[in-house]
């Protein structure tokens, strides 16, 4: 039986994920609506391509560091705790400051999500631990 969720570690930020670069989650984790990646790029690095999406808008969150986004030929500062939007289109790149930066990207279908947590949650009677 499968579980109703899943779990993974991507080590930390400014070791595992700064020597790997790029990590994807959404296979091992079993995402079916969304894609997220974290990166570490090194000071001064950018990909070195401007890219856009068919169908999915993307969410970029500053982690930590900062640097400069570009988005239609529009460039502008980012930094920690920082967040991104960016359309289908939208036609985007990042690069790197002199600390580095770290970020997550969610990725999923533009117009996809019917609604948000207000109306999706649910009330359950089980309990955790922790509670009384
Ligand atoms: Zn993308």
């Amino acid at each position: 039986m499968s579980k109703n969720y899943g779990i993974m570690s991507i080590g930390t930020f400014a070791g595992d994920l700064a020597e790997k670069g790029r990590v994807m989650v959404g296979e091992e984790l079993g995402l079916t609506g969304c894609e997220v990646s974290f990166n570490c790029t090194p000071a001064g690095g950018f990909v070195p391509f401007v890219h856009a999406h068919k169908l999915n808008e993307e969410v970029y969150v500053i982690l930590a560091g900062s640097g400069t986004f570009m988005i239609d030929g529009e460039e502008f500062f980012v930094r920690e705790g920082d967040v991104v939007r960016v359309d289908p289109a939208g036609e985007r790149a990042l690069k790197a400051g002199e600390q580095g930066l770290t970020y997550l990207c969610i990725q999923a279908q533009a117009g996809s999500l019917a609604q948000a947590t207000m109306d999706d949650a649910i009330m359950c009677d089980s309990k955790a631990s922790w509670m009384a």
